[in-house]
């Protein structure tokens, strides 16, 4: 079996998390380095490294992911938008791998990203 990542122990409580959404399925944090007033990262509680890693099975656990965000989006008022990144890969520059989403608010955002 694959070594714990950082996203692992958070789901497991073995190191500290500001968590602001948790479901049966899904875990919401705040990141550690925000990139944005308000800067979650989003994660399944199954050990999916990446979406490289995403099989059949896992599409349920992938729209709730989505379905969560939504619910957080609401309940923290974001009525001008929010952005969802997802890095995959060393091109994109994935650091943890455990498939996560990036939610971020409370700013413009440009784009391209860069
Ligand atoms: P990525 O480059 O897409 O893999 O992003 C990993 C993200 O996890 C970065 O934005 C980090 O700031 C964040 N991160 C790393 N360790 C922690 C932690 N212990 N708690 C919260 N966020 C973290």
């Amino acid at each position: 079996m694959a070594e714990k990542t950082i996203f692992g122990k958070i789901i497991d409580r073995e190191i500290p998390a500001k968590i602001v959404y948790e479901d049966d399925l899904c875990l919401a944090f705040e990141d550690i380095h925000p990139q944005a007033p308000t800067h979650l990262i989003v994660i399944p509680k199954k050990a999916i490294p990446s979406v490289d890693d995403v099989a059949e099975a896992d599409e349920a656990i992938v729209g709730l992911l989505f379905v969560a965000m939504r619910k957080i989006a609401a309940e923290l008022g974001l009525t001008d938008g929010y952005r969802v990144v997802t890095n995959c890969g060393r091109d994109a520059g994935q650091e943890v791998m455990h498939l996560h989403f990036h939610f971020l608010a409370g700013r413009r955002f440009t784009w391209p990203p860069g």
